[in-house]
């Protein structure tokens, strides 16, 4: 074996990155491994001819201004990594129909007062109940503040200080919203972002997406300047700084047990020692292919087979590079939602086929003018689908009509929704589907956002008793299939706390 570490941390996804900053942080001997030449997964960066694209970032929440900080400035406050951000001037346009059949074309702006003013134009007579909803938000995020803060919950002191939240919390998104009173247009304008949950209005539990709108609406997004390749490295950085060390192109291939307790990593570049093991590896895989059977907890075996392959939601994304600018091409828009339909259930059952019409274009260069050469610019369309039947059925021949396909899709949305043709302008064209995720991020269905959040596994069933997460001895999953699930700031914060737990047992004598 080679040197023996306090943690490994496999995989150098966003949840890797930050677990193992913030083990360097507290001192500890951190190795960190990932199976590719670079760091990041889906946070990262790729060039086709004169252009550097982003293959994921639309939009990160919880960062927040100096005078509201998120979770995610303050976690990179203390760990000292200061990436070179761009705040999100407005939340989104989307173009859809109403649950009711009208055409839907909506441009929401950043803020309390503005977003409610917005909507009362689109929806008169929204008012009164996005104030109540916008109250309501501001008691869901001190009640979140306090869950989170590390100490145990104490139910009496959240029953006085939290009553509505614990209240909502019992319910979907949508029944707190009829509740509310909220006129359905108002519903399904609010509704958009959803599929950044992978789950539909009914069924996503109110904590998760009240505290998803407070994120981006009140503390708003924020993007980096050079492409999430730049965040990667600058945890990377930060690593090296604090004496950390990384192996690339190294595959974890099992881990090494003393009894039940995990004691190492075996990987492609040969066995490693470690006293605890951060896995930012989807659960399922690690018990079906990196313990042995013997081993496999009866908890994990039961919660898996409840989740039955349930896995959340899968991308295609298409990448242009266009040579001429943003502003001459038309498009002035950074975030613009295509969806067939505002009603999240409908929306959410047609996503289950290939050919589903939802879509959402971002156009970096509306935000940051030098993202690309002088004189071009680059968009990106991202194609969601909440099942991938249809995907695993393809024949090679087809997967590869299907890629094309998609990208005619794309010019088309742009012609009938913006009425701009981009064909005469297309320099470079690229595709990703759930196979090139799967096969970069060795996700199960190439989804980069582990298990769905449906009702039974929702937030709030998960973080009951985070804890109980942790059935292998001396091995702690970090990362979206973990229980924060999806999304860069869930998956920094994830994998910052679960390093923090880490530290502590190791302070106990490392025995966990
Ligand atoms: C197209 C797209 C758009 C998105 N847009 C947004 C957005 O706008 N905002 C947002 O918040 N979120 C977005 N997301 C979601 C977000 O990127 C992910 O949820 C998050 O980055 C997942 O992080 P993770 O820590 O789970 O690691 P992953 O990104 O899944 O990385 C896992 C890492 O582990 C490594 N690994 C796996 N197995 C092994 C092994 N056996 N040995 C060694 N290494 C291994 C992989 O190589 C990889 O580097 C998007 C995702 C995609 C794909």
């Amino acid at each position: 074996m080679a040197a023996k570490y306090d943690v490994v941390v496999v995989g150098a996804g966003n949840a890797g990155l930050s677990a193992a900053v913030k083990c360097a942080v507290e001192g500890k001997k951190t190795l960190l491994i990932d199976q590719h030449n670079l760091p990041g997964g889906c946070a990262s960066s790729f060039r086709r001819g004169r252009f550097e694209f982003d293959p994921s970032v639309h939009e990160i929440c919880d960062f927040g201004p100096e005078d509201n900080k998120g979770h995610v400035r303050l976690l990179m406050e203390r760990n000292g990594v200061n990436v070179d951000w761009i705040t999100v001037p407005e939340c989104y346009r989307c173009i859809s129909t109403y649950s009711d059949g009208t055409p839907m074309d909506v441009t929401m702006p950043c803020g309390r007062e503005q977003f409610i003013d917005a909507m009362e134009k689109y929806v008169p007579g929204s008012r009164g109940p996005m104030e109540k909803f916008f109250d309501l938000l501001l008691e869901v995020r001190a009640a979140k503040v306090y869950m989170n803060d590390g100490t145990p919950n104490d139910a009496k002191y959240m029953q006085k200080h939290f009553p509505n939240t614990l209240r909502a919390c019992g319910y979907n998104s949508l029944r707190v919203l009829q509740a509310l009173r909220m006129p359905q247009k108002a519903i399904d304008i609010l509704g958009v972002y959803w599929p950044y949950l992978g789950v539909p209005l009914d069924e996503i539990n109110f904590f998760h997406f009240g505290n998803m709108i407070d994120m981006y609406v009140i503390r708003q997004a924020v993007i980096p300047h050079h492409t999430s390749h730049e965040i990667s490295m600058t945890f990377m950085n930060r690593f090296y700084e604090l004496g950390g060390e990384a192996w690339f192109n190294c595959r974890a291939e099992q881990f090494l047990f003393d009894g039940d307790k995990v004691c190492g990593v075996r990987t492609s570049l040969g066995d490693v020692e470690c006293e605890q093991v951060l896995a930012n590896i989807n659960p399922d895989i690690i018990d079906a292919k990196m313990i042995p059977k013997e081993l496999v907890p009866e908890r994990d075996k039961k919660l898996s087979a409840a989740r039955n392959k349930k896995f959340s939601t899968k991308f295609c994304m298409i990448y242009m590079a266009l040579n001429r600018p943003v502003e001459e091409i038309g498009i002035k828009d950074y975030c613009i939602f295509f969806a067939e339909t505002a009603d999240s259930r409908k929306e959410y059952e047609l996503m289950k086929s290939i050919d589903n019409g939802y879509n959402i274009l971002i156009s970096y260069n509306t935000l940051i003018p030098d993202f690309s050469p002088e004189g071009t610019c680059v968009i990106s369309f991202t194609k969601l689908f909440s099942e991938s039947e249809d995907w695993a059925k393809l024949t090679p021949e087809e997967y590869y009509k299907v890629k094309d396909k998609m990208i005619a899709k794309c010019i088309d949305d742009v012609k009938k929704n913006l009425n701009i043709d981009i064909t005469p302008y297309i320099e470079e064209v690229e595709v990703a589907t759930p196979m090139t995720f799967a096969r970069y991020l060795g996700t199960p269905d190439g989804t980069p956002y582990g298990f769905e959040l449906s009702d039974w596994d929702g937030i709030i069933a998960r973080m009951m008793d985070v804890q109980a997460d942790f059935t292998i001895k001396g091995l702690r999953h970090i990362g979206a299939g973990s229980f924060m699930a999806d999304g860069y700031s869930s998956t920094w914060i994830n994998g910052d706390l679960c390093a923090q737990m880490v530290c502590a047992d190791l302070r106990e004598g490392g025995k966990k």
